[in-house]
């Protein structure tokens, strides 16, 4: 059977919720690891919160189009294999390659809903824009801010390390 434009908006889709599940289990794992930053801390509470109601728009727009399809089941299974890959690298427990990470993964979500507007727009889904455009912009405020902190993050990072040089082998870090 050949794919049409509505098989890879539907796949599309099951791709983004796979990477937002990829997104929620990251946020919440580094929560507790975040203990001694609290601004970060309270960002990605935030954020993780952003995450659940972008899951819910996401599998809105899936029911509103009854998506159940071999083919879009196919698409889904290819794209949890592929988010699966991108989590183990957040193995570390440093902060700072926490950020870096989460800076990375927020430009592939904000590739991804350019990616699915315009795909939106394509197939004629009018109704799922401007909720894709929300998320949109949720992803590009965190991706900013992780931009704005990142230098702060690491400087805070390394006075504690050198305050404390035995917590850095305790954190995982090195
Ligand atoms: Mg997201
Ligand atoms: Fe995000």
């Amino acid at each position: 059977m050949a794919a049409t434009a509505q098989d890879y908006y539907l796949g599309w889709l099951r791709d983004a919720q796979a990477m937002e599940k990829q997104a929620l289990t990251m946020l919440q794992a580094q929560d507790p690891r975040m203990a001694d930053y609290p601004d970060i801390q309270a960002r990605i509470r935030q954020h993780a919160q952003e995450t659940e109601m972008q899951l819910t728009r996401i599998q809105q727009i899936l029911d509103r189009h009854d998506a159940d399809g071999s083919l879009v089941k196919d698409l889904a299974a290819r794209a949890m294999a592929g988010s699966q890959a991108l989590g183990g690298m957040m193995a570390s427990d440093e902060p700072v390659k926490a950020a870096m990470m989460s800076y990375t993964f927020e430009q592939m979500e904000i590739a991804s809903y350019l990616s699915l507007i315009a795909t939106a727009e394509y197939v004629g889904d009018a109704l799922a824009i401007p909720v894709l455009q929300t998320t949109l912009d949720e992803e590009i405020e965190m991706a900013n801010w992780l931009e704005e902190n990142i230098e702060e993050v690491t400087r805070l990072f390394l006075e504690t390390a050198e305050a404390d040089p035995g917590m850095a082998l305790r954190a995982g870090g090195f």
